[in-house]
């Protein structure tokens, strides 16, 4: 009998999905075109301000975003 060593492997893969119509790749730029598979990672765009993502400009009467996060396309080779 065969002593078994192989262990099982781990591999984090980002879900790739098949885009239906062409995106820019937020890491190299390039052009996602139709149909072929494409995977989102959410990015933080800003820093917070006093801990607060949003605080209210009492000055300009609105809300101020400071920190958002945000979904972005990612081709495949990106994702790998
Ligand atoms: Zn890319």
């Amino acid at each position: 009998m065969t002593k078994q060593t192989t262990k099982p492997i781990y591999l984090k893969i980002m879900k790739l999905k098949r885009t239906r119509k062409e995106r820019t790749c937020h890491e190299c730029k390039k052009t996602i075109l139709k149909n072929e598979s494409y995977g989102q990672r959410s990015i933080t765009l800003g820093s917070k301000k006093d801990g607060m993502t949003e605080s209210f400009d009492r000055d300009k009467e609105a809300f101020v975003i400071h920190q958002m996060r945000i979904k972005v396309d990612i081709c495949k080779e990106c994702a790998a």
